[in-house]
């Protein structure tokens, strides 16, 4: 049993870090407008990763990507997590594509998945309802089989990039009966297709800028339904185990960037003629950041491994969220605690860390609603 990383990675994960320090930390408060990146940054990014050997590194090798794996993967969404320059959620970056597309049959793939990955699309992915978030079961909108297409009817909320998507992914009913049991299809919509309006953009706390959106008769041709019909749900679960464990390496990241930063400033700054580095109530709060990004550590890099072998990693997926989430929150929180009105600051990157991981323990799964799946399994394998 070993819990270091291979020789390979551990080189990989040096490589990235010292590009994150000489290249991105110094412009990562210029890198984005609101939560996107600016174009021109773009094409110095993606020459970037084709430097560091990394374009498309999260893209299956069938499809002429690196076809990392779990582990690997980890390690390269902790590393470009540790600064804020890049946008908060985007499974592109490095030219990549949302997972559901590389379920497509070939004749989709030539018209939604080459052109995403040549950069000449972009699309987003629309589940999210008024009265149905966390429980999809309680999803309305409808899409009905009328002859060689299917008729759309429905409202999506919280969609992410919807403003620059020439496609949804668009998640509905197909079977009222069935439900979550085989009663919910994906569709490829065209985000031009008549019916189809973006209503209201939406201020969050953090940069992002999700949009509600009306789908009103829209007709969708049979041949954009992704897989079989009644297939929804089935497809989500090849690849929400992975991005469980993305918040998680995130977090890690995060984390890691807290410990220096706290470290730092602890370090330098004197109060009541003493260093807070010399404070048992900051000492106290580094041990729990220290703690949880090796607690965390070890349990990514487990789940990702096993993974990589092939085996089932539903349940430490969940847990790698829950606590990857909530720790880095933690680490943020703690983080900001420690540079006192500084750390509110936008010259540092901690209040950007704090909002955003505040966010993401709503977001890709509520933490109650984690703890109760995997409450279930807790209860079986105990009970
Ligand atoms: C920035 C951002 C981007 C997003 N991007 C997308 C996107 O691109 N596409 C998309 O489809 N969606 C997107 N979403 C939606 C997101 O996935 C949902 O907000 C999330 O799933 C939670 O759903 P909800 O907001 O309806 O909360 P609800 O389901 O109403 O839950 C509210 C709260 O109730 C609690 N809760 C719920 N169920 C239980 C339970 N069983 N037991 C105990 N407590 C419970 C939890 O604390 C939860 O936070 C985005 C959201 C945000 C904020």
């Amino acid at each position: 049993m070993s819990f270091e990383l291979p020789e390979e990675l551990q080189m990989l994960k040096e490589t990235l870090r010292r590009f994150v320090d000489k290249e991105l930390i110094p412009i990562e408060r210029e890198t984005l407008d609101g939560a996107k990146l600016k174009p021109e940054v773009e094409i110095w990014l993606n020459e970037k990763a084709v430097e560091l050997g990394l374009w498309q590194f999260d893209v299956p090798e069938e499809h002429g990507g690196l076809g990392l794996g779990l582990l690997a993967k980890t390690v390269v969404w902790t590393e470009l997590n540790r600064s804020i320059a890049l946008p908060t959620r985007l499974p592109e970056i490095f030219g990549g594509a949302s997972p559901i597309l590389y379920q497509l049959n070939e004749e989709q793939q030539a018209r939604y998945l080459r052109p995403v990955l040549d950069g000449k699309l972009k699309t987003a992915f629309a589940q999210t309802e008024a009265d149905a978030g966390s429980d999809p079961a309680a999803m309305r909108s409808y899409a009905e089989r009328q002859g060689d297409h299917y008729v759309l009817n429905g409202g999506k909320r919280f969609i992410s990039n919807a403003l620059d998507a020439d496609f949804f992914q668009v998640i509905a009913v197909t079977d009222r009966e069935k439900g979550v049991r085989g009663g919910i299809s994906t569709f490829l919509v065209d985000a031009d297709a008549p019916g189809v309006t973006l209503l209201r953009e939406q201020e969050l706390l953090t940069d992002d800028k999700p949009w509600e959106i009306q789908f009103e008769d829209v007709e969708v041709p049979a041949e954009n339904l992704v897989g079989e019909e009644g297939d929804g749900f089935r497809l989500a679960q090849s690849w929400i185990n992975t991005g469980r464990i993305r918040h998680a390496a995130r977090g890690m990241g995060i984390i890691t960037r807290c410990l220096e930063l706290a470290v730092a400033y602890a370090g330098d700054r004197v109060t009541f003629g003493e260093k807070l580095a010399n404070r048992q109530a900051v000492q106290w709060m580094l041990v729990d950041m220290y703690t949880h990004l090796h607690q965390l550590s070890l349990m990514v890099y487990h789940a990702a491994s096993k993974f990589d072998d092939g085996e089932d990693i539903r349940n430490e997926a969940f847990m790698c969220k829950i606590f990857g989430d909530t720790k880095s929150f933690e680490a943020a929180d703690n983080c900001m605690q420690i540079h006192g009105g500084v750390g509110l600051t936008t010259e540092l990157p901690i209040e950007r860390f704090w909002r955003d991981q505040r966010s993401m323990i709503i977001t890709e799964g509520p933490t109650e609603v984690l703890k109760m799946a995997l409450a279930r399994h807790v209860l079986n394998e105990f009970g």
